[in-house]
């Protein structure tokens, strides 16, 4: 069979099943199968496809049919200037989380030396993009999951980052190490009764634990508000990611664990999306 005819017929089994990026993914797919990049699939069209790879082909394609994240299919994201492992013990990372980094650059432009922490960091899409662009930061990640750890660890190794980054699996409740000139989270945030209303590939497929912010949405958020307190220093940053309609709460949290609201950030949509505050 050529590689033209397997990607058209995987094309519309998931155009049927309502995947919106139906092309892109089968190509992508494809290209994952074959190891490959896209671009050489796409000019390579003409081709044959042997048994085995074709087989592994239809597999992966059935499984983004019922709502698997192309990004967990292929174990691979892209964020900020660089492809991050995944696995679906971690968040996929979100182009608008990538505002934290902007921010960060921005505030940091002329300093040097910042010791930062990063709470619930997940793959480490942000820990490790900002150790990436500083060569002289020192980073700090506290994520409750074990296996997020080792998949930021993986990250970690890929990016080449080994003395500037200390990674430790902790409930942040229990979490006392160190003193930092920023902290950065973007927590679970989202309340626990719209979990369900989020799109299926979400909803079925990425950890709740990365996700769910309680009944009100903000409970991660008030511990990591008050936790990072402890952890900051005075005159330190806050950068968090929050959830468009959660401002004003978020900005009494912060008021209440003496911090300065210095601005509120919009992302790409135009919503609400990052949080900048000072210990004072
Ligand atoms: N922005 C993510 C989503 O909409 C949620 C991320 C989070 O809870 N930190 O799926």
């Amino acid at each position: 069979m050529k590689l033209q005819t397997a990607i058209n017929d995987a094309y519309q089994n998931l155009k049927n099943n309502n995947i919106k990026s139906a092309l892109l993914d089968s190509e992508l797919l494809m290209a994952n199968v074959l190891k490959k990049s896209r671009e050489h699939i796409v000019l390579n069209l003409d081709k044959d496809i042997d048994k085995k790879d074709y087989d592994n082909f239809q597999n992966m394609v059935h499984q983004r049919s019922e709502g698997k994240p192309i990004a967990y299919l292929i174990n691979k994201k892209s964020f900020w200037k660089y492809e991050f492992y995944v696995n679906e013990h971690v968040l996929i990372p979100r182009p608008d989380t990538e505002l934290i980094i902007e921010q960060v650059l921005k505030l940091y432009q002329n300093k040097n030396k910042i010791n930062f922490l990063d709470i619930g960091f997940g793959s480490g899409c942000i820990l490790l993009s900002i150790l990436k662009e500083r060569q002289n930061f020192k980073g700090t990640g506290v994520d409750v999951s074990n296996y997020a750890l080792k998949v930021c660890e993986i990250n970690a190794f890929k990016l080449g980052i080994k003395n500037r980054l200390k990674l430790y699996n902790s409930n942040i409740d229990k979490f006392k190490i160190g003193k930092y000139d920023l902290i950065i989270s973007n927590p679970p945030y989202i309340k626990i009764l719209d979990l369900n209303y989020l799109e299926k590939d979400v909803k079925n497929f990425e950890p709740k634990l990365a996700l769910d912010g309680g009944l009100d949405g903000i409970s991660e958020i008030r511990k990591v508000i008050r936790k990072s307190s402890e952890l900051i220093k005075y005159g330190g940053k806050l950068i968090l990611e929050i959830e468009y309609n959660q401002t004003q709460e978020v900005k009494n949290l912060l008021k209440k664990n003496s911090f300065y609201v210095n601005s509120v950030v919009k992302d790409l949509a135009k919503n609400d999306r990052c949080i900048i505050s000072t210990k004072i």
